[in-house]
């Protein structure tokens, strides 16, 4: 596979140039717009070929890789830099991000209460999902497009930007200009449809890693969202099956240093998912971050007991507060710089 980076002022014909140059049967060749200068994925490659396209107008550099995830890897694209989540909050590349909120949208007034207390807190993301993909189909299945709307007005009552999950591939376009992140969760990581219309839009996904998935998997099914030409992809370890029922799920720490150094995306953790039990949240939380993560995912709700999904793992607000001050020791101790921790309260 070859990757041939355009510069940043090349024009739209050196890019033909170049596609037209690398373009035979067998051997398709993509354009997938970036930031600083659009890249040409080619399938295949010989010493030849590259060196018959470096010397073209407006090609940068030009990389062959074995990798099975060349726009996600660190091999190719180098260290880790920030994404930008909304305008103000970016994440990765030193830059720690918490997302909190409750599992699922429920009352305009929960969702408020939550996001007010999760704020001032320092959380800076509003979590909520609105299209639920639960197990029983007798199970609360969330609001739908009416909790879309509760996010949207929790947002403007407190400036958080909101994450929601998306699942379905024709819901990608009209929810992705109402919401700030739009969530894949772990039982679609494989949604193919789903990561090829993500790639598509404009807006910052949160990938979670399939909870039978693989490293390499996951790995490729960011990829998805990336050749689409969509950049900014975050990816999210959720926890995986073993054998062990005594926690919801397997928190796989190790793997986060391990993708950190595979990759250049940020990795966030979830720990609420991955454990099932509020009561492992705050210790894997502060794991997660000394393991080397980009950010956490926490649910919370004012009154766990009372909540429609996801009770049980979900932190009331004031156990929210105190894993926020651990977070902040934890970040402190790790030497982040102030201003690199995105509104995480510092209690020494
Ligand atoms: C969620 O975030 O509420 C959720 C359903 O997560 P996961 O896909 O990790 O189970
Ligand atoms: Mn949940």
């Amino acid at each position: 596979m070859m990757i041939i980076q355009m510069n940043d002022h090349c024009t739209s014909l050196d890019v033909a140039r170049v596609c037209d140059q690398q373009e035979r049967p067998g051997c398709p060749v993509r354009i997938v717009p970036r930031s600083g200068g659009s890249c040409v994925v080619v399938d295949g490659d010989s010493d030849a070929a590259r060196q018959a396209v470096s010397d073209l107008p407006g090609v940068k550099s030009v990389s062959i890789t074995k990798c099975s995830y060349p726009l996600a890897s660190r091999e190719i694209f180098g260290a880790a830099h920030p994404v930008e989540l909304a305008p103000g909050v970016r994440i990765g590349g030193g830059e720690i991000v918490v997302m909190a909120g409750p599992c699922s949208v429920e009352t305009g007034e929960i969702l408020l209460e939550t996001a007010r207390g999760v704020k001032a807190s320092g959380a800076s993301v509003l979590r909520g999902g609105a299209f639920k993909p639960r197990s029983n189909p007798y199970s609360f299945q969330g609001l739908g497009s009416e909790g879309i709307a509760l996010l949207m007005e929790a947002r403007q009552a407190t400036g958080l930007p909101v994450i929601t999950e998306v699942m379905a591939p024709e819901d990608v376009e009209w929810l992705a200009p109402h919401v700030d992140i739009l969530q894949v969760g772990t039982r679609n990581m494989q949604n193919f449809a789903l990561l090829k219309a993500l790639g598509r839009v404009d807006k910052p996904v949160l990938l979670k890693r399939g909870m039978m998935s693989t490293v390499d998997e996951w790995l490729q099914a960011a990829e998805y969202i990336l050749v689409g030409g969509n950049e900014r992809v975050v990816l999210c370890e959720r926890g995986i099956r073993s054998f062990d029922k005594s926690t919801r799920n397997t928190l796989d720490l190790s793997i986060v240093p391990l993708v950190k150094s595979l990759t250049h995306l940020p990795v966030i953790v979830d720990p609420s998912h991955a454990t099932g039990k509020r009561e492992l949240v705050l210790p894997m939380s502060l794991a997660a971050l000394a393991a080397g993560a980009d950010g956490l995912i926490i649910e919370v709700h004012p009154r766990p007991e009372e909540a429609l999904s996801d009770g049980p793992q979900s932190l009331d607000l004031e156990a929210f507060d105190e894993l926020m001050q651990a977070a902040g020791r934890i970040l402190a101790a790790l030497q982040f710089q102030e201003g690199k921790r995105c509104g995480l309260k510092i209690a020494m």
